[in-house]
């Protein structure tokens, strides 16, 4: 099958397009996925760069929306023919076997872009949001890259879950995005202070959560803007990985930090059925929007993953297989 390959951790151009690569083994608990589209996200490039570790060659790729083309003997709930979506490694390629309890249904009003898009940066959203912290109404959340795949799904679960949210992005039509996304406030960094303006928003009292994943250049404004007792959840590297920090640090606002991931947050295939089917009835209602910023074809992996370290995407990018 086709598959993008990484040989040697580096720079983008170290994701290489093969046409010989093995079609995955379909085992017994497993449904085989004919990729249509593949999600393009930040853990992608951390695969590629040699910051998150993974045995080489190795084909990247955490999601995809496509057809289920087999299935295994143990198999109940899918189908030869059924759209699906799932979250599982090697999703650069033309089929992927995933373990049956990853994949979910696809409405047949839910497109396989969509499909592809949403389940990596919207579970992580909702994982944040409710597990790694509790959101509530009256809270305020701080949403970094608020105009981001991810941030754009933060910011609709915390308004969800009625917390007031706080986003911070780059540039002014970034922060149009943010506010479309349902930001009650966007703070603009290029030309705002960022704690001075959350503390005239929150009224001196900061940010209840802050969801941080800008990760190394943001760390000490997050700490800036957290409230007494607050969570700063640093879930992310988009700017590098954070410093070693001191832990006395945390003391005069007694904030509680933490580095959470998605699969550490959503371990079983149980956690994952909950969450993905309340994702997809969300999107399938039109509750909750997937912004596509751009899609590449699978040749093209390098170009996305430029562009996704360049700061300069909004919403999510994708592979057409
Ligand atoms: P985004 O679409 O949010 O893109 C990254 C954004 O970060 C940029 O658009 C930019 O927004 C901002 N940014 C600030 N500084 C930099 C920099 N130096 N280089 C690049 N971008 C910068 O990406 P994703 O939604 O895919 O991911 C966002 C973060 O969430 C990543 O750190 C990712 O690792 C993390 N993540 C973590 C997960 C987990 O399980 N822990 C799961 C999913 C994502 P602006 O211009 O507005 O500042």
């Amino acid at each position: 099958m086709r598959a993008v390959q990484i040989h040697e951790t580096g720079g983008p151009a170290n994701l290489v397009l093969a046409a010989d690569v093995a079609t995955p083994a379909c085992g017994p608990n497993d449904v085989l996925v004919r990729n249509h589209f593949s999600g393009v996200n930040f853990i992608d490039t951390y695969h590629r760069s040699g910051l998150y570790k993974v045995p080489l060659p190795y084909v990247p790729g955490r999601e995809a929306a496509g057809l289920v083309e087999a299935v295994g003997a143990n198999v109940r709930n899918f189908k030869p023919g059924d759209r699906v979506a799932y979250f599982s490694s090697g999703s650069y390629a033309e089929f992927s076997a995933v373990p049956e309890g990853y994949v979910v249904h696809l409405p047949d009003s839910v497109s396989f872009e969509t499909g592809a898009s949403m389940l990596l940066q919207g579970l992580t959203a909702m994982g944040l949001a409710c597990i790694a912290h509790n959101t509530k109404p009256g809270e305020f959340a701080l949403v970094y890259a608020a105009a981001g795949g991810t941030g754009q799904m933060l910011v609709q679960v915390c308004k969800e879950l009625g917390a007031t949210v706080i986003g911070i992005t780059s540039t002014a039509d970034k922060a149009a995005i943010a506010r479309e996304a349902g930001a009650d406030h966007v703070i603009t960094y290029a030309t705002e202070d960022i704690a001075a303006r959350v503390a005239e928003i929150t009224g001196g009292k900061g940010a209840n959560v802050i969801f941080d994943g800008v990760g190394k250049s943001s760390f000490d404004t997050s700490l800036a803007c957290i409230a007494r007792l607050g969570s700063l959840l640093s879930f992310g590297n988009a700017s590098g990985k954070v410093d070693p920090i001191d832990i006395m640090k945390l003391v005069p606002k007694q904030i509680r930090l933490m580095r959470p991931s998605l699969f550490g947050l959503i371990t079983t295939p149980e956690d994952f059925q909950k969450f993905a089917k309340e994702l997809v009835e969300h999107v399938r209602a039109g509750t909750y929007k997937i912004a596509i910023h751009k899609i590449y074809d699978l040749a093209d992996a390098p170009v996305a993953h430029t562009d996704l370290e360049s700061g300069k995407t909004t919403g999510k990018l994708i592979l057409r297989i």
